[in-house]
């Protein structure tokens, strides 16, 4: 299976600097590259002839009505969004998408013919108390609560531990492979054709990690924070993924 590399650029962006950004990418072959940008600007990247899928950062479990500030699934295939980000522990945290919201997000992205990035990971002080397992697989177990086995199979899933998140300090490639390996064997547990399934990692990917980490059997390539907003160090972390 080719490894996906997903720019999360969150809100960060401008007309202008999206553009300068498209005009340094470049194509990298081997390894599956998408770019989940801010809803504005959907339709700027949408028109880009560069090789790399669209995705979006969040979407509404709604369908349509009366839903203020959403954005439907439907409307981000309008955009040709390959890719929905669900359940990003900053969402989690700062605007209270819930394991069940994530899950019926997830469902509704899936709804559209979009395949949801469904993120999971432990905060420090769960790690610490050695509930790595425990959480992820509450989390998993929503989703799974939702959309079955069958569809379980067709998500992307991003392992994120929230202390790693744009702070600097990745998870070690051994730790990563632990856990990968424990979502996987949750998977196969439920009947889900675990290595068919995409398993991301995500948490201060920087081109200087980016190869070791792909390096890991479980790792099926990175979500990537900060590191995307440089298309320098996007690019090298793609060749990264494509190289291992
Ligand atoms: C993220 O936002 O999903 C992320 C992994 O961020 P960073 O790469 O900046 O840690």
């Amino acid at each position: 299976m080719k490894k996906l590399v997903v720019g999360n650029w969150k809100m960060n962006g401008s007309l202008a600097a999206n553009a300068a950004f498209l005009s340094g990418m470049g194509e990298v072959a081997g390894v599956d590259v998408a770019l989940c940008v801010p809803y504005p600007y959907l339709a700027q990247l949408q028109k880009t002839s560069c090789s790399f899928g669209l995705g979006a950062q969040d979407v509404s479990e709604y369908a349509a009505g009366a839903y203020t500030g959403e954005v439907s699934a439907a409307m981000l295939g309008e955009f040709d969004c390959r890719y929905t980000i669900v359940g990003h522990s900053e969402r989690r945290a700062l605007f209270g998408d819930d394991d069940q919201v994530v899950a019926r997000k997830a469902k509704a992205s899936l709804s559209a013919g979009i395949v949801p990035i469904v993120c999971v990971g432990e905060t420090l002080a769960e790690r610490d108390a050695g509930a790595v397992h425990a959480v992820i697989s509450r989390q998993l177990s929503a989703v799974h609560a939702v959309l079955g086995s069958g569809l379980l199979g067709a998500v992307v899933l991003a392992y994120e531990p929230v202390w790693a998140i744009g702070t600097g300090r990745s998870a070690s490639a051994s730790e990563v492979e632990e856990v990968h390996g424990g979502i996987r064997a949750w998977l196969a547990a439920q009947g889900v054709d675990a290595e068919g399934v995409r398993v991301l990692y995500g948490g201060s990917v920087k081109p200087e990690n980016a190869a070791e980490l792909f390096s890991m059997p479980s790792v099926d390539g990175g979500l990537i924070g900060g590191a995307s907003l440089v298309v320098g160090d996007f690019m090298a972390i793609c060749r990264a993924a494509a190289g291992v």
